[in-house]
């Protein structure tokens, strides 16, 4: 089978660099934080173009943190898309506020700038836009409402390590960003990892102190506060994986490319790269209303695909308690059921690409 991500084929690749790492990490017996992540997170604020980088334990605890840093809590409400991974929505709803969806635009579902202003109110004290499948979401227009309703812009960038804005690193562009380094994910660790990065003194420093206790001095808690420390090893995964990583997001730029030119008139639509920015195709992720059929026939040849997402958010059964129905969100939920994502990841060998053209010509023109 060709999978959707081949981590093994990419550990061959640097497996000298990342052994050296992870031995040095174990021959120094500090595994918490230390060192290695203090390195990480000055090497991550300087690829992302911002003066703080906090490291934690996931992408999910980079947005919980990332928000209660900005002071969301209990009684708030904080506007985000149904069309993401759960987790965007579980962290909200971990600090206690009320998310409040808006659709997505058709071309990069990414967030629906046109309903934003429509959905604040008194409570709403953030905004939580998605640079889904590797581009950004439009940020120019959510930084200028937020700035008029005095809200906090988070970016979830845990899909888009790299991805630009108007020429400028994705994460470093709102109040906060955060990024996951699940293992499959753009930059990805061997185990789980996230950061938050900013500009912000202050939030980089309450952050610091929510990742681990609440501490201020040790055994002295400020605050109350949650065991999201990086570990040791991660960090030291993550400085080697990161000195690759613009040459691998070139690489899967090359293959879309590839993947684009190849998918021309075979019926499904491809991706639309947004005028704004650069994408980095965490996800390849191509249209068609015989999705079902098409993810049959690429598995029958062998070939793995995925759906990214199934099921929106405001229709999970977890979050029924928002009171979300079907017809709520017609563009997300239109994506949800014709979306497709093909195998794309660095290594990704030769030829298939000219494999997926085929299933999908042949399934669509049956
Ligand atoms: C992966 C992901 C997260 C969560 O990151 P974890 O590291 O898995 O906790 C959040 N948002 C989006 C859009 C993601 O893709």
């Amino acid at each position: 089978m060709i999978p959707m991500v081949d981590l093994q084929a990419q550990y061959a690749s640097i497996k000298e660099e990342i052994d050296t790492a992870v031995l040095g990490v174990l021959a120094s017996g500090r595994f918490a934080l230390g060192p290695e992540v203090a390195a990480f997170e000055t090497e991550f604020a300087t690829y992302c173009g911002t003066s703080h980088a906090v490291a934690v334990s996931s992408g999910t605890s980079a947005l919980h943190l990332a928000l209660l840093a900005a002071g969301v809590g209990p009684g708030d409400e904080v506007i985000t898309v149904p069309y993401t991974f759960v987790a965007t929505v579980a962290a909200i709803r971990y600090t206690g506020a009320t998310p409040v969806f808006v659709d997505i635009e058709p071309h990069g579902c990414t967030m629906e700038v046109a309903q934003v202003a429509n959905a604040i109110t008194p409570r709403t004290k953030a905004i939580v836009p998605v640079h889904l499948y590797g581009q950004a979401a439009d940020l120019d227009p959510l930084q200028t409402l937020a700035r008029e309703h005095g809200l906090v812009l988070v970016e979830d960038a845990a899909q888009a390590h790299g991805a630009e804005y108007r020429g400028r690193p994705v994460g470093g562009l709102g109040d906060l960003g955060c990024f996951s380094f699940y293992p499959g994910k753009n930059l990805g660790a061997y185990g789980e990892g996230g950061i938050v990065v900013t500009n912000d003194g202050t939030h980089a420093e309450a952050i610091r102190s929510l990742r681990s206790w609440g501490e201020d001095q040790r055994y002295h808690h400020a605050r109350q506060g949650f065991n999201y420390r990086m570990d040791a090893i991660q960090g030291a995964v993550l400085r080697v994986k990161l000195r690759h990583l613009p040459a691998w997001n070139d690489a899967r730029r090359r293959i879309a490319a590839t993947y684009d030119r190849l998918l021309q008139d075979t019926g499904v639509t491809t991706p639309t790269v947004l005028a704004h920015g650069t994408h980095v195709y965490h996800l390849y992720a191509v249209r068609t209303w015989r999705r079902d059929a098409l993810h049959d026939a690429l598995e029958t040849a062998g070939i793995h695909s995925g759906l990214h997402y199934p099921v929106p958010v405001h229709l999970q059964p977890a979050h029924a308690d928002l009171g979300g129905g079907v017809g709520d969100f017609p563009v997300a939920e239109a994506a949800a059921r014709s979306t497709l994502t093909v195998p794309i990841y660095p290594e990704l060998p030769d030829g298939v690409p000219e494999q997926v053209a085929e299933v999908v010509r042949r399934t669509l023109a049956a």
